[in-house]
């Protein structure tokens, strides 16, 4: 099934399969129960074509002619959130077609509920990411367990869309003890910049960067173009979500860099440099880590997050070189790559 209204290139490669049971359990009844049931109707569901957003289908649901819905009765369907695990049901009422019409918002793969009366059936829709997976080599060392999971929510509208912001209250609670404490720049003098990214598994997310007001403008145009070529993440949120650094201030970053995950701003000394207190660039929010699973750095007697990436110049598409199309687009928008001092994920702004 196509898309009909996403963008072509994307409508193309993007499919809806269906497994689709429906039964109406009622057990063997005698003549007088069925005497006083309401009439037993055997629902149908099917996919339409979706209308706004790879999140988004449309579902119609019928009843066998010799059974019909009531004209205006309602029937519902209801579906779990499978990344924030919440549970939607909405009602939409029987048309003189004796269909009812349902607007689904599903992202992977859910199993839609429908319900008429008595009647129930189940619609297991998986919506294929509209890009292929990126799979490790086999014989590639997982994440850390605790990490593995890709904790990004769905993208948000078309492209990158990308936004910049000033600190939410939320936000700078979340970051005061972990990535941000007193004696560092201020808080007013950071954004945070939302984007759409494309992720290993193949789906759009939404990520978000903390990053200095002074290169928000750039980050926001480079990551937009990173999604313009399709350069895909593990993840990117800030730094705070891991805690704090035990061995000294700031997030830990030991465990970001374990996770894969893509983050800017984080107001901490060097790695493996605690005890010297060597500043981070990243204590100013302009110094931007990239894929770090894939993308080690050669640290003080370390290789970190893992050194398997660095040992066998294994390629996969996150693994960063001087003639990638990422280091280009960070290169043009006044990022310097941090190969020449070994840290292959890491990206400096020289303006
Ligand atoms: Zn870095």
């Amino acid at each position: 099934m196509q898309f009909r209204h996403l963008p072509l290139s994307m409508a193309s490669i993007l499919c809806v399969s269906t497994a689709l049971v429906m039964q109406n359990s009622a057990e063997a009844a005698t003549t007088e129960d069925l005497a006083l049931a309401p009439t037993a109707q055997t629902l149908t569901a099917r996919l339409v074509a979706p209308a706004t957003s790879e999140r988004a289908f449309q579902l119609e649901v019928f009843a066998d002619p010799s059974a019909p819905m009531g004209v205006g009765n309602l029937s519902s369907a209801s579906w779990t959130d499978p990344h924030t695990g919440a549970v939607t049901t909405v009602d939409a009422a029987v048309g003189a077609d004796n269909i009812a019409r349902f607007q689904i918002m599903a992202w992977k793969s859910i199993a839609v509920t429908v319900a008429y009366g008595a009647a129930t059936t189940q619609l297991a829709v998986d919506v294929a990411p509209p890009r292929v997976p990126i799979k490790a080599p086999s014989n590639a060392p997982l994440q850390q367990l605790a990490y593995r999971t890709n904790l990004d929510p769905p993208a948000i509208g078309a492209g990158a869309n990308s936004t910049v912001m000033m600190l939410s209250a939320q936000r700078r609670a979340s970051m005061i003890g972990r990535s941000w404490h007193r004696g560092c720049i201020s808080l007013n003098s950071l954004r945070e910049v939302q984007v759409n990214y494309w992720g290993v598994d193949g789906y759009r997310h939404r990520g978000i960067l903390i990053a200095n007001a002074a290169v928000a403008p750039s980050i926001r145009k480079a990551f937009t173009s990173m999604h313009k070529v399709g350069y895909r993440f593990r993840s990117m949120h800030p730094v705070d979500v891991y805690g704090k650094n035990v061995i000294s201030i700031g997030a830990n970053d030991y465990a970001s860099m374990a996770a894969g995950n893509t983050s800017i701003f984080n107001c901490r000394y060097q790695v493996t440099k605690e005890r010297s207190r060597i500043w981070s660039p990243h204590a100013t929010g302009r110094a931007l880590d990239i894929n770090p699973w894939e993308n080690p750095y050669l640290a003080r007697g370390a290789i970190l997050p893992n050194r398997w990436w660095f040992d066998t110049r294994a390629s996969s598409p996150l693994v960063i070189r001087g003639a990638s199309p990422v280091t280009k687009i960070l290169r043009a928008n006044g990022w310097r790559w941090g190969a020449w001092f070994k840290d292959y994920q890491h990206f400096d702004y020289r303006g």
